[in-house]
């Protein structure tokens, strides 16, 4: 699939951590909770070797939540990490990341010893809302497409709690094949950057073998699909129930694409999460053996 990244800004943003790290207390990561190991970024995890971690699953109100225990418990496992989940626009939220943070460094906080944390995450992901969120009004730009992010700002959420924002973009690294259809299934990565036909069959595909249901619900197959509509027959049914067809009655795939990709984006057919850590593992296996 063709999506195309940027490596100077990255280099940038990578200098600018880099250079922040030092002086923070630990690290927000902040992820998809609908794709937690795909949302990640492979260079914030060697830049940020050896602080403390909190891992932030964001858009929980649109992840599946028994696969968010899942991954909460997953991360929790890991040494030096908590795992939260969250909705960037709920009331609390700040709240509960400040709490989160301080239960993580009950050595830091008091005006001689503030507690220093770097906020980080891909496009996409839900920061500026937070941030927005938490400095009450509407100042960091966002969208459902991925933007752009500016030099780094330091917040005062009070006192003794500093939050710094990373300074440029963290674009995700594409170690295996369903994280680049699951990044680009979710909006992180553009509208422009990929064959929208290609990612809606994968995300199909998907959710045909996981949440047929789901996708039986939102569809209504005029018969049962399970046992023969692959992710094509699935993308064709679409197109006709929404009347996406071209001149002549073919049938109009882009459009049926955008349908179920709009679909999916919005939550519009339930609470869908398109990895497990068990999925993630037998991925990376399959990618390395590349
Ligand atoms: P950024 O690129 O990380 O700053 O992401 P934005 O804050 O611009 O958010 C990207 C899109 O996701 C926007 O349409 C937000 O309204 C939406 N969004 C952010 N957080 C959440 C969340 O927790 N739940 C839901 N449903 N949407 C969210």
């Amino acid at each position: 699939m063709a999506i195309q990244w940027f490596p100077g800004h990255m280099n940038k943003a990578k200098k600018a951590i880099a250079d922040r790290i030092k002086t923070v207390d630990m690290v927000i990561e902040m992820l998809d909770a609908r794709l937690p190991a795909s949302s990640e970024n492979p260079l914030l995890a060697q830049l940020s070797k050896g602080k403390p971690k909190l891992k932030i699953l964001n858009k929980q109100d649109l992840a599946d939540p028994e696969r968010t225990t899942i991954w909460l418990n997953h991360y929790n496992q890991q040494a030096h990490t908590q795992a939260i989940a969250l909705d960037a626009s709920e009331k609390g939220a700040t709240a509960k990341i400040t709490q989160a943070c301080r239960q993580m460094m009950p050595n830091r906080g008091g005006l001689d010893k503030p507690l220093r944390v770097l906020i980080c995450g891909i496009p996409n992901v839900g920061k500026s809302t937070l941030i927005n969120g938490m400095i009450g009004k509407k100042s960091a730009k966002t969208g459902n497409e991925p933007g752009i992010t500016k030099a780094e700002q330091r917040l005062f959420l009070a006192d003794d709690f500093w939050l710094y924002d990373t300074p440029g973009m963290l674009w995700p690294k594409i170690i295996v094949e369903e994280s680049g259809y699951n990044l680009a299934a979710s909006g992180a990565v553009g509208r422009n950057a990929l064959d929208e036909e290609e990612v809606a069959l994968a995300l199909l595909d998907y959710l045909r073998r996981h949440y047929l249901i789901l996708l039986q619900n939102r569809y209504s197959p005029d018969k049962d699909p399970s046992s023969h509509w692959d992710d094509v027959a699935w993308l064709e049914w679409i197109a006709q129930k929404r009347g996406a067809r071209l001149a002549g009655g073919r049938v109009n795939y882009q459009k049926a694409a955008e349908v179920i990709l709009t679909d999916f984006r919005e939550g519009a057919m339930g609470r869908i999460t398109l990895e497990t850590p068990n999925q993630w593992e037998q991925w990376l296996k399959i990618a390395r053996k590349r």
